[in-house]
């Protein structure tokens, strides 16, 4: 009967629930220890300019490396450390780490590269975030120019003034600043053109329609946009030839995907500088 189904229903929803909830409960404990035992890595993905093929910076991505070498991907724990509160000291130490591999890239006479990392919006409403990216920036001794931080719209949009006004300060800095996944979110061109930004990173879903749907391919408009704005603007998610092709006549100054690598250690990441510049 229908009364006895939705009833069923709604057991099977609070078990679902329950279980939901201590897989977050259990991922946090986890998390606490993996933060104890430095447990997380930073792996590197190159970003080339289309013109020369030449690297011109890395994109910082955290990966989660557990004892028996199982690699937990960021969208598995990056909502549990924001809720929890922990993205802020991970976040914090993803910008240190990020600083030390700048400076070990200088070691290997590669300082003209940048490092660009991922900002949460649990890190950017923090009263001190502007402040604690100048602390890092003091104390690694990187010239600001190396880093970039990268955001999205949407975190833009809560609390607007005071987030932007954050942003704004560190790119006074000479931080350069990065609109992430741009064209998944819903701001204005109005609202885009005030915003304090270097680089408009084209969302990967408009890269992937390039070859799929030319007609209503918009990822052109948005390179023109982005140049109009004096944006540099990078495509992310290039996988294939085509993509790059297309790019290549629509002037995109930037790539970064699978085409040309994976996010990799450090280690390799220097490497794959090395062998490009013999
Ligand atoms: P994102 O910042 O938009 O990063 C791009 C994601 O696309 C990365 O996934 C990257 O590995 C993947 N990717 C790059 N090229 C290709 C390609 O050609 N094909 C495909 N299929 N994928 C490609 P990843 O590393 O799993 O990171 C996912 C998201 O997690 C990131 O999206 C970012 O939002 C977040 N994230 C990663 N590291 C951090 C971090 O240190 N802090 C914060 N707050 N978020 C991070
Ligand atoms: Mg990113
Ligand atoms: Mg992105
Ligand atoms: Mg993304």
């Amino acid at each position: 009967r229908a009364k006895d189904k939705g009833k069923r229903n709604y057991i099977f929803f609070e078990d679902e629930f329950k279980q939901h909830t201590l897989e977050k409960i259990q991922m946090e404990s986890e998390l606490r220890q993996a933060i104890q035992k430095q447990e997380f890595a930073l792996y590197y993905q190159p970003q080339m300019k289309i013109e020369t093929g030449k690297v011109k910076g890395f994109e910082a991505l955290i990966r989660w490396i557990k004892e028996d070498g199982t690699m937990i991907p960021p969208d598995r724990f990056i909502s549990v450390a924001e809720e929890t509160g922990l993205m802020v000291p991970i976040g914090s130490w993803v910008v240190e780490e990020a600083c030390r591999f700048i400076n070990k890239l200088k070691e290997f006479g590669l300082d003209d590269i940048y490092v660009a990392v991922n900002i949460s919006v649990v890190q950017l409403i923090q009263d001190n975030f502007a402040e604690k990216i100048e602390e890092i920036i003091e104390h690694t001794h990187v010239e600001p120019e190396r880093l970039h931080i990268e955001i999205t719209e949407t975190m833009l949009m809560e609390s607007i003034d005071v987030n932007i006004e954050k942003v704004e300060k560190i790119k006074e800095k000479g931080v350069k600043i990065s609109l992430d996944d741009f064209g998944k979110g819903y701001s204005s061109l109005t609202y885009l053109k005030q915003l304090p930004i270097n680089v408009l990173k084209i969302e990967k879903a408009f890269v992937d329609d390039i070859l799929k749907d030319e007609k209503k391919n918009i990822t052109g408009a948005i390179i023109n946009l982005g140049h109009e704005l004096s944006l540099e603007v990078v495509a992310e998610g290039v996988e294939e030839e085509g993509q790059l092709e297309y790019l290549k006549q629509c002037n995109c100054d930037l790539i970064q995907g699978y085409l040309f690598s994976r996010p990799i250690p450090e280690e390799e990441a220097i490497q794959f500088i090395q062998d490009r510049i013999k």
